[in-house]
């Protein structure tokens, strides 16, 4: 047991994940999440290899597999249906030393808690205010039954894209920058659909986009994304949805007709277009979309986040906390930061409302050899634990990082 504590504020994939990775390491952790309670969330999540490495790392790799499904490809798709790439996962497998997976994100939520020490979660707790000296940070929380003032030798702020807690430390800081779109997302069942069990995306050429994947669970995760004005409020209607995407190729129409309207999510996209100056203020680690939200068009936000767990579990248990902290900064600002730009980028390629635009987005695809493609989207993918060797089913102590 190290005997350190530390507080995560936040339980979405990056809080939970980080709190497993330093329990893994001896440190006694609690989570504080604002909602009253971890509620089923109503999506898909691609796991992309960079994350099943960063999981088998962890001891969690057995449980993605049994939970998650995976991808026998990538596969973009016009919307009359013409392929314009595939890359089968095999290659992917051999090149970067896993496939990709798709699960249910409570599925995922599950997992990650199920591997949690009892106790570990506290909902319903909101943090309002941090602090931090050299030596520990304390965080202002509002509970249900008043204000309360928590400290520990380290506080990780996981509180997602509209980070509360980075606001407040980097007070200049511009904040999310709208992405120019919105994504809707739902579940078909599988059974109805003939659905092959592939990631695929399918580019439309006025600023509309689709995209599938099987999960575990007899279900097939889709969404839509449109490009729309920033606080434009599109009706929240599948039917219409239905109506925009008639004509695409099947099994896009049937997969929309069979969605209950109930599983319909949308959300406007938002990133951290800017640099922080730091991931770190003294006792206090940004983690996850806090610290680096990227667009969904890299499919890498989470895996990302789970990266950030693995590398600061790993750097301070190799290196102490202060030194630790300093080396997680140095190993995540520039990967996620060069992938926030990547992501933006990639997002007004791919939601383009120019006919032109899209015309020449999909030739120079469709030009592009397998080898080539894959290298195009390889640079999220060939991530690899900072230190150690992956291991499967168990806990892991972490050794030393290298940077
Ligand atoms: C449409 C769409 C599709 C996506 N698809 C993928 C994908 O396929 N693969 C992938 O890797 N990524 C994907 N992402 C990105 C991914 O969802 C996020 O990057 C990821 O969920 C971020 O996790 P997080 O834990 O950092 O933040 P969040 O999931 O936002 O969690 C933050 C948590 O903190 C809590 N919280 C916030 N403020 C406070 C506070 N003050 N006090 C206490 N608790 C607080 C919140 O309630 C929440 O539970 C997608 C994103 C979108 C929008």
């Amino acid at each position: 047991m190290s005997g350190n504590t530390a507080i995560v504020v936040g339980a979405g994939i990056g809080g939970l994940t980080s709190a497993y990775a330093l329990q893994s390491s001896g440190w006694q952790v609690t989570v504080y999440e604002r909602a009253p309670a971890i509620a089923p969330v109503g999506a898909g999540v691609g796991i992309a290899p960079n994350a099943v490495k960063a999981l088998d790392h962890l001891g969690l790799g057995t449980a993605l597999r049994e939970r998650g499904q995976r991808q026998e490809a990538l596969e973009i798709r016009l919307e009359k249906g013409a392929r314009v790439g595939h890359i089968p996962a095999e290659g992917v497998e051999r090149r970067y030393g896993a496939p990709f997976y798709a699960l249910h994100r409570a599925e995922l939520h599950r997992l990650l808690l199920a591997g949690l020490e009892p106790g570990t979660l506290r909902v319903g707790r909101r943090a309002e205010k941090v602090t931090t000296d050299a030596g520990q940070a304390t965080v202002v929380l509002r509970a249900p039954d008043g204000v309360v003032a928590e400290s520990a030798d380290l506080v990780v702020a996981a509180d997602g894209v509209n980070s509360a807690l980075r606001a407040q430390l980097f007070p200049g800081y511009p904040g999310p920058a709208f992405a120019g779109y919105t994504v809707w997302r739902g579940f078909a069942p599988a059974r109805s659909l003939n659905v092959p069990r592939v990631l695929s995306e399918t580019w439309g050429s006025g600023g509309a986009r689709f995209g599938h994947a099987a999960v575990n669970d007899g279900q097939i995760y889709w969404f839509a994304a449109e490009t729309i004005a920033e606080h434009a409020r599109p009706a929240h209607d599948l039917a219409r949805l239905a109506a925009r995407f008639r004509n695409w190729h099947e099994p896009i129409p049937a997969m929309l007709a069979a969605s209950p309207p109930e599983t319909l999510l949308r959300h406007d996209v938002y990133y951290l277009r800017e640099r922080l100056p730091s991931f770190v203020h003294g006792r206090v680690v940004l983690l996850g979309d806090a610290a680096h939200a990227v667009t969904p068009d890299i499919g890498q936000g989470a895996c990302l986040a789970v990266e950030d767990a693995v590398t600061l579990a790993a750097a301070i248990g190799e290196r102490g906390i202060d030194d630790g902290l300093r080396a997680y900064d140095r190993l995540r600002r520039p990967r996620t930061e060069s992938m926030a730009r990547l992501s933006g980028r990639l997002g007004r390629i791919l939601q383009t409302a120019s006919p032109t635009a899209a015309l020449l987005r999909n030739t120079i695809t469709a030009a592009l050899p397998t080898p080539l493609l894959m290298k195009a989207v390889g640079g999220a993918l060939a991530w690899n634990p900072p230190y150690g060797t992956a291991t499967t089913g168990g806990r892991h102590i972490h050794g030393p990082v290298s940077d």
